[in-house]
């Protein structure tokens, strides 16, 4: 199939991207890897497409002393390589680099990878797990929004017509947190995942956050999980499996055409286990 007609912007500048996106019905255009195939299938039939691609500044990494912004154009894989944030925010490179495949990679960005809010996407976790905030702008104003408010539920968020995400703003995480990402792979070719970002205090977990994608739901952090992984001994692989079966018997449903989903809380129950191993051996190697 192809798409149905419609208009095509390509702003330089961001005030005339925002211009642009202020008209009726008007889509943006990143990397177009989620957004294509719902042109070409007629999902959504725009009146104008305004392509972000040659918006001056709309991409870009600064590494800050207490935060970490990208900007929303920012490529998916030049996040995975960027040299500095594999050192001070390892989690956003290792979960990056488990998306589609290198050509996905090389054209999706990280604007466009959150707005699209897909359930079993890596970055909307990645940006719950780790507190990011998202700086939103538009012709009538410019606001901040935390991870956990800009997600409302599958493929929503609290954008409204005509705003533009135009970065993420990642805070450093303590020093002493460690980090573990897992995917598997499930059933429609939907991937359930775990990251997770735990300290080890004397051979025990001291702090542990864990979020999970495809489970079921939108992505989004197990605090039950999370209360029960305090205090556990390192090593202690019962109690840390039992935190895991606590995790993913919170998972609601996955809306939509699926259906598998004891199948899926098992598997979110197996990537939890295996993100908290990885995340605490990290962790207690250098406590
Ligand atoms: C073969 C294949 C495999 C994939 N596998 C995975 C995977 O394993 N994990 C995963 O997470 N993703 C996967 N994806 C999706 C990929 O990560 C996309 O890059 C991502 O979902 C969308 O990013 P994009 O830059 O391509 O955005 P686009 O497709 O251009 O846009 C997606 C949506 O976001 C909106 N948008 C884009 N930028 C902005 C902005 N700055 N402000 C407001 N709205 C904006 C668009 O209007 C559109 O609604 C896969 C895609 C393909 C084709």
């Amino acid at each position: 199939m192809k798409p149905a007609p419609f208009g095509y912007e390509r702003p330089t500048m961001l005030e005339e991207a925002l211009d642009v996106m202020s008209g009726e019905d008007v889509v943006a255009l990143a990397g177009g890897q989620s957004l294509m195939p719902l042109l070409a299938r007629r999902e959504v039939r725009p009146r104008i497409v305004c392509d972000l691609n040659r918006v001056d500044g709309l991409a870009g990494i600064q590494v800050g002393a207490e935060s970490v912004t990208i900007g929303a154009a920012t490529r998916q894989r030049d996040v995975e390589l960027h040299p500095q944030l594999l050192e001070v925010l390892p989690l956003l490179a290792q979960a990056v680099a488990t998306i589609g495949f290198v050509p996905v990679r090389h054209r999706g960005t990280i604007g466009g990878s959150l707005s699209h809010a897909d359930p079993c996407a890596e970055l909307p976790t990645a940006a719950l797990l780790l507190g990011a905030t998202l700086l939103l702008r538009s012709t009538t104003g410019r606001r901040e929004v935390a991870a956990a408010d800009f997600f409302t539920g599958d493929f929503r968020t609290c954008l409204e017509a005509g705003e533009l995400v135009v970065s993420v703003r990642f805070p450093m995480p303590a020093v002493g947190t460690s980090f573990g990402a897992v995917k598997l792979r499930a059933a429609q070719d939907r991937a359930v995942g775990c990251q997770t970002a735990t300290t080890v205090v004397d051979g025990v977990i001291a702090s542990a956050r864990v979020a999970v994608f495809g489970g079921g739901g939108p992505s989004g952090r197990l605090g039950r999980c999370e209360q029960a992984l305090r205090g556990v001994r390192v090593g202690d692989r019962s109690a840390v499996a039992a935190a895991a079966r606590a995790g993913a018997a919170q998972l609601p449903p996955l809306a939509g055409a699926f259906r598998d989903h004891q199948h899926r809380q098992h598997l979110a129950g197996v990537a939890i286990e295996r993100a908290v191993a990885q995340a605490v051996e990290v962790g207690d190697a250098r406590d």
